[in-house]
């Protein structure tokens, strides 16, 4: 049994119901094949199944270096982060948009930066 059968992708009716494999809508007679619940694809088991990879695809990981390849504002510094900046010793985090690495830069502190902004050093 399917719980919560997804309406008609057709006509969006939610009066659909199951027969044999089939979701069936009564509305528009349409007929599906439902989506698994779930994941799809690859499974990513809770958390960290993911691989983060470096502005040229190098898969990074914890402690790894890097080093900065374009130059970053940063809140609160007038010069920013100059491209070229090196960064040891990085953390990958699930961070909020995107910032998935965690690390200290010299002068800056602890930060957050996007994967896609470094090169493997
Ligand atoms: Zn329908």
């Amino acid at each position: 049994m399917i719980e919560n059968l997804p309406p008609c992708p057709k006509c969006s009716c939610e009066y659909t119901y199951e027969m044999n494999a089939l979701v069936v809508c009564p509305e528009c007679g349409h007929e599906w094949v439902p989506a698994e619940g779930g994941t799809e694809g690859g499974d990513t088991a809770e958390g960290w199944g993911r691989v983060v990879k470096d502005s040229v695809g190098n898969e990074l990981r914890d402690g790894d270096s890097v080093v900065v390849v374009k130059a970053l504002k940063v809140k609160g510094s007038p010069s920013g982060i100059k491209a070229g900046t090196k960064v040891r010793n990085i953390r990958l985090v699930d961070g909020v948009d995107g910032h998935d690495i965690d690390c200290k830069i010299d002068g800056f502190g602890a930060m957050q930066l996007k994967s896609s902004v470094v090169k493997k050093a």
